[in-house]
């Protein structure tokens, strides 16, 4: 008997796994490869929404969690995961640099936003109202981080790399039974997959389709993150990522000639050197209608939690939602009420 089945190992599935072992529970986990939002993501982890220059929910304790936590990983898995960038905001206008003074006077901002107009010194883009810039932020290497945290589970016999079959699972008195694996729990970290889960398919969550860019821009040697009509994040060796795309209706993996012309159009605007393009993803990003996260208890099946709806801030909400989650399971402390799916429970037995 484990004490867990894991469903999905995107960002949420490696959170969960990495919480229950450092609490030392059993688990396995069952993923396949229909989803790609963890796998494609930009990896940025800021804690300032930079449309509106205002702080994004529950950032201090995401960040207190997640830091500490992809530090951990870096080391039980011998990889480097965590790169810290500053994050370097573009001001269109003066405008903007006043907004910007705005914001950085309110104490919860105050730690994050320099009250320093960074000049621009690169050739290569066209800023002349310079940057301001967000401090403490960066990027985890999700891709890198899939990849290894798979073979860990792999070597460990810890990982069934397939579809989860529905009909297989049952529910018994004290447990759940799935094939021939019984558990204590399981757990559906799927993300934009959940739409298949008959469970938990009453949840509000959108999906919000996101494609990317990798550049090759040898000229351009910039070491930081430009935040202008799009991201650009260096990844070394001239690679840059360029992104992203936010559209609501297709909801496929597949990436679209319409957003790579969106996408480069927007680059040409203030990218004022040559590069070549060299890669072109896309995933669904798990967004829910209230923006906030969906994890908690199936209203009826005591032993069948979700893990969800990280929309486009998984990096940094996935360690502590896992954490919350399994604090809820393990010794009944309540989910805090924003991320609780007791919020859609009437929703459940209305539909
Ligand atoms: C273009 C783009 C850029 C992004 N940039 C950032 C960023 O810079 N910073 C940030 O924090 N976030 C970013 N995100 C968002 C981030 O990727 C998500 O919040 C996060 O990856 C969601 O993780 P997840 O584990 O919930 O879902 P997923 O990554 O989708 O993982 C779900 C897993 O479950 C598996 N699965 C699904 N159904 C089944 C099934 N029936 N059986 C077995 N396995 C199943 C999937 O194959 C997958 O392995 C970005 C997303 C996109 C698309």
């Amino acid at each position: 008997m484990l004490d867990y089945i894991i469903v999905g190992l995107g960002l949420a599935g490696i959170s969960f796994c990495e919480t229950l072992e450092k609490h030392k529970k059993t688990f396995k986990v069952i993923a396949d490869d229909s989803q790609k939002s963890s796998t494609v993501a930009g990896g940025l982890y800021n804690p300032v929404i930079l449309k509106r220059f205002t702080i994004s929910w529950n950032a201090n304790e995401q960040l207190d969690i997640a830091l500490p936590f992809y530090k951990d990983l870096e080391n039980k898995l011998a990889v480097q995961l965590d790169y810290k960038i500053p994050v370097l905001r573009k001001f269109a206008s003066i405008e903007e640099q006043n907004l910007w003074f705005e914001a950085a006077d309110k104490p919860l901002l105050q730690p994050f936003l320099s009250t320093k107009i960074l000049q621009n010194k690169n050739h290569g883009i066209d800023a002349p109202l310079g940057y301001g810039q967000v401090l403490g932020t960066g990027r985890i290497d999700t891709k890198q981080l899939q990849e290894s945290y798979e073979s860990y589970l792999l070597t460990k016999e810890g990982l069934l790399k397939e579809s989860f079959v529905f009909k297989d699972l049952q529910f018994q008195e004290n447990y759940i039974s799935y094939q021939s694996i019984k558990a204590r729990n399981i757990v559906f970290a799927t993300g934009y997959g959940l739409k298949e889960n008959p469970y938990f398919n009453y949840l509000p969550l959108n999906g919000t389709k996101g494609e990317l860019l990798t550049i090759k821009a040898p000229s351009l040697k910039e070491k930081n993150v430009i935040k202008s009509s799009v991201f650009i994040i260096p990844l070394g060796v001239d690679l840059y990522r360029v992104g992203a795309t936010y559209k609501w209706k297709d909801k496929t993996n597949v990436p679209t000639e319409e957003a790579k012309e969106e996408l480069l159009e927007k680059l040409d605007s203030f990218l004022k050197c040559d590069y070549e393009l060299v890669d072109h993803v896309a995933g669904i990003r798990p967004t829910v209608a209230d923006r906030r996260p969906l994890v908690g208890r199936h209203p009826i099946h005591q032993n069948m939690y979700v893990l969800n709806g990280f929309g486009s801030r998984g990096v940094m909400i996935a360690p502590m939602a896992s954490e919350k989650l399994l604090q809820f399971i393990e010794n009944d402390e309540p989910l805090h009420k924003d991320m609780d799916i007791a919020r859609f429970t009437k929703k459940y037995f209305k539909d």
